[in-house]
């Protein structure tokens, strides 16, 4: 049953006015964005600024959490998998149970109660698995806008359950045909349709990075995460926990989860996706491989090759699968306050079929790779510590990946 959560609504940390979070004096974030972009970003962050401030819209948006997200979701202590480890305590917060399986309706309700503030008809957004594709139809439903939804012809064809849930939500699915006709490509499109209609449509950015001031408001919508997860695990274990742990694509799950912790004693640790090895070109590590430059409007992390270019990523779980990071998570890299690590393809499988066989969850491919490093992590610790594990989101989606990557594998073995 969900109670009334009290939220902490004072932004903390919040960047410089430019939107730059300062680390060993590198300005990450930041707005780097086309000429005629700067005008609807400036328009979108005073706006925000106001509704923050503003009872009737925060009443709203936490009114919409709980009774159309179901938010608080639960913290919940798994047992046996703890006990199977012989290590700390695994503590997971069950974003998963949000209403459309993971973390991120927290951001499109906000962002969707903005554009509706600001009186725009139209909503736009990019979408690599689809799954923030959903998460903006939904809400344009919700609201009554009217929807766009830019995506890749390669993950239309990858993820086409969930081109069907966006066009049964009544959104349009646009194929982007440009590059490698994935994520970063319909980022690119996106913004470009978004320069010639900003007057009638807002851009709901999909996680906490882009331009300033989408890492600082995508962050501000998710912070619930970490605020219950710290409360909740100070009531159900009587203290807070050692360590915090998060996956990363773009970085929106783990930095709500993780900055309403940094001001506490916890270790945190961002886990990256390893695909097939961070010594091989097929991963999606941004932080642990990248290096600074600037992309998608904002300067961060990301993954390039020896000629500048963006390079080609490759995760198991579409959610990860992106060449760039939040500024903020760069920033609390390199001012050595947030800990990096990575899992694998094989490593985020095999916790996805540890946690669905111990504790009866299927985890989305995404929180896998959470739950992969946060087994390793526990294992090395004592039973009186708690390790804080973010479960981002649920595995139906993914079924048939694994089918697929199970037969496969089963395939080799036989050989
Ligand atoms: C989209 C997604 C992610 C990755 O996005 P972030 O912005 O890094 O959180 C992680 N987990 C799930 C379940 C997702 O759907």
């Amino acid at each position: 049953m969900s109670t009334d959560f009290t939220y902490d609504l004072t932004i903390h940390h919040a960047p410089d006015e430019g939107g730059h979070f300062l680390a060993n004096g590198t300005l990450f974030g930041g707005c780097f964005a086309a000429e005629t972009l700067m005008q609807p970003l400036q328009e979108i962050e005073t706006a925000f600024f106001e509704a923050w401030q503003d009872e009737a819209f925060q009443q709203e948006r936490l009114s919409l959490l709980k009774h159309y997200a179901g938010r608080a979701t639960p913290l919940y202590h798994a047992k046996r998998l703890s006990k199977e480890l012989g290590g700390a305590q695994i503590y997971l917060k069950r974003e998963d149970l949000n209403h459309t399986g993971a973390h991120k309706l927290n951001n499109t309700i906000g962002q969707a109660l903005l554009a509706h503030r600001m009186g725009k008809k139209k909503v736009i957004a990019e979408t690599g698995a689809g799954q923030h594709g959903v998460a903006t139809a939904t809400v344009a439903a919700l609201f009554g806008l009217q929807c766009d939804i830019y995506m890749g012809r390669e993950d239309m064809r990858r993820q086409a359950p969930n081109v069907f849930r966006m066009k049964l939500l009544g959104a349009n699915v646009i194929p982007v045909d440009s590059g490698t006709a994935t994520l970063k490509d319909a980022v690119n499109e996106a913004l470009r349709v978004w320069v010639a209609n900003c007057e009638d449509t807002f851009y709901i950015f999909g996680t906490a990075a882009g331009p300033h001031p989408f890492p600082l408001m995508v962050r501000q919508f998710h912070t619930v995460i970490g605020q219950e997860a710290r409360a909740q695990c100070l009531a159900q274990a009587g203290k807070l926990p050692d360590v915090a742990v998060a996956c990363v694509g773009g970085g929106s799950n783990a930095i709500g989860l993780l900055h309403p912790l940094q001001d506490d004693d916890i270790r945190l640790v961002a886990v990256e996706a390893a695909g097939c090895g961070l010594e091989t070109k097929q991963h999606a590590a941004a932080l642990c491989k990248g290096k600074a430059g600037i992309i998608h409007g904002s300067l961060s992390y990301l993954l390039e090759n020896d000629e500048g270019q963006v390079q080609p990523t490759h995760s198991i779980s579409a959610g990860l699968d992106y060449p760039g990071v939040g500024p903020e998570l760069a920033a609390m890299m390199e001012s050595g306050r947030l800990d990096v690590d990575s899992a694998t393809d094989d490593e985020a499988l095999a916790a996805f079929q540890t946690l669905t066989q111990v504790e009866g969850i299927i985890p989305a491919l995404e929180s896998s790779h959470a739950i992969a490093a946060g087994m390793r992590i526990a294992a090395s610790m004592n039973p009186e510590q708690i390790v804080l594990v973010n479960l981002s989101g649920r595995g139906d989606k993914d079924l048939g990946t694994v089918m697929d990557k199970l037969a496969e594998d089963a395939k080799e073995g036989d050989q």
